[in-house]
């Protein structure tokens, strides 16, 4: 059942339209059921009993980004996205997720599971997927240009604790999936940063998927044990924050722990506890002057804001101000830097068509700056942008990886 106080916002709707145009799903769709008001005004229905949720209900429930962006332009104030959310758990009850989902999730929920087949990925994984044929692709991403998978998970390649001498502040570091698997690049950059300002850092070994790909699909029950494990595991330890390298496990680790107790009438105090210390790795390293330890990096970049970042946490000028704090590094604004790029978790393989529209506008913007960098702190945003961008006309990396290449 839906939170009653969440079943109340569907009648400070006021219809005024406003949601419409900055909708990235409805500006390509262009019919009202696409948007966050024509969505609204469905599951108002739903609740009123007018209405059955039908399997064209769910349909229209899932050809949404999640991006928030209909969240923040609402001058009612609606949580449009709290609701599309709290409306995906009630029709997975209905309409099961597909098996690809189901399975993705029972492997992101498990302790084991997901190690076991990632330690194989990196080696045969890799191998074979080398061998697929060209023109093949993942929604919108061609085979070949996804990312491959880290030979060993992160985790094992570094101690739990990263000791420096005479410590000047001690975090935790939650890697995510994402920087475990796929891109050890950018824990390897943040940890010598990290060094660097001789700042302590643990890794906790038994840290799980923050659940956020999970609960957002709907399933929120397969997410319960995630979010449990890493409260116990992140609440633990006596440190300055709780740092994060991805805009999608910040989000989580912030805000949406908190919501989903909440909404199911659980006790939330850890993880409002846990929301207080969470930072991401740039809000984090802001506060640093860290002119003095850079070299000149010659390169022009421009930044892309993912949705988790800037509207999940409002967090946009921090990245901003650490790639400007790097001598020859010339940055340029791109046109539309927080619009959502299109990939939306699951989105780009459900909807190609729709979130290669979107993804188009955003690698035009791109090569409209003639950067050949771009940073973005959301993985996901780098999988999707870098995989329909190329390499070849610019590179798509964490904010933390230029830091680090400046490094003197
Ligand atoms: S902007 Fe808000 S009030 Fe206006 S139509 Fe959209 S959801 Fe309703
Ligand atoms: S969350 Fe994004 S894609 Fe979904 S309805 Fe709102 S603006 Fe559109």
């Amino acid at each position: 059942m839906i939170a009653k106080e969440l079943q109340d916002e569907v009648y400070n709707c006021i219809k005024c339209g406003l949601c419409l145009m900055p909708c990235p799903v409805y500006k390509q769709l262009c019919y009202e059921s696409a948007a966050p008001r024509g969505k609204v005004q469905l599951i108002k229905h739903i609740l009123e009993g007018k209405l059955e949720p039908s399997a064209n209900f769910n349909r229209i429930l899932y050809t949404c980004l999640l991006c928030e962006t209909c969240t923040v332009n609402c001058p009612s104030g609606l949580k449009v996205d709290r609701l599309l959310k709290a409306m995906r758990a009630e029709m997975v009850k209905k309409f099961k997720l597909p098996w690809q989902k189901r399975l993705l999730f029972s492997l992101l929920s498990g302790e084991r599971l997901l190690p076991f087949f990632m330690q194989w990925g990196g080696s045969m994984g890799n191998l074979l997927m080398g061998l697929a044929p060209g023109g093949v692709k993942v929604g919108t991403i061609p085979f070949a240009k996804l990312p491959r998978l880290n030979k060993k998970p992160f985790r094992e390649q570094v101690p739990e604790v990263v000791t420096v001498a005479a410590p000047k502040g001690r975090v935790l570091y939650f890697t995510g999936c994402a920087t475990n698997y796929l891109y050890e690049d950018v824990g390897r950059s943040a940890l010598a940063i990290l060094k660097r300002l001789n700042i302590e850092v643990i890794l906790p070994q038994g840290q799980m998927c923050c659940g956020l790909p999970i609960f957002l699909a709907g399933a929120r029950e397969s997410a319960l044990g995630n979010i449990r494990k890493n409260l116990e595991l992140f609440n633990r330890e006596d440190v300055d924050a709780v740092l994060v390298d991805c805009a999608t496990c910040g989000s989580a680790l912030k805000n949406e722990y908190v919501h989903i107790l909440e909404e199911r009438g659980e006790n939330a105090d850890a993880a409002k506890a846990l929301s207080k210390k969470v930072m991401d790795i740039s809000q984090y390293l802001d506060k640093f002057d860290l002119k003095g330890m850079l070299k000149p990096l010659p390169g022009k970049a421009t930044y892309h804001d993912p949705c988790h970042l800037a509207r999940s946490q409002g967090i946009r000028e921090e990245p901003r101000r650490l790639l400007q704090q790097i001598p020859g590094l010339e940055f340029v604004e791109m046109a539309g830097a927080d619009v959502c790029c299109g990939g939306g978790g699951t989105f780009q393989v459900d909807h190609p068509e729709v979130s290669a529209g979107i993804t188009g506008n955003k690698v035009r913007a791109i090569k409209d700056t003639g950067a050949n960098l771009v940073a973005s702190g959301c993985p996901g945003c780098r999988m999707q942008i870098q995989g329909n961008l190329g390499e070849e006309a610019a590179e798509v990396v964490h904010p933390v990886q230029l830091l680090a290449r400046a490094l003197k």
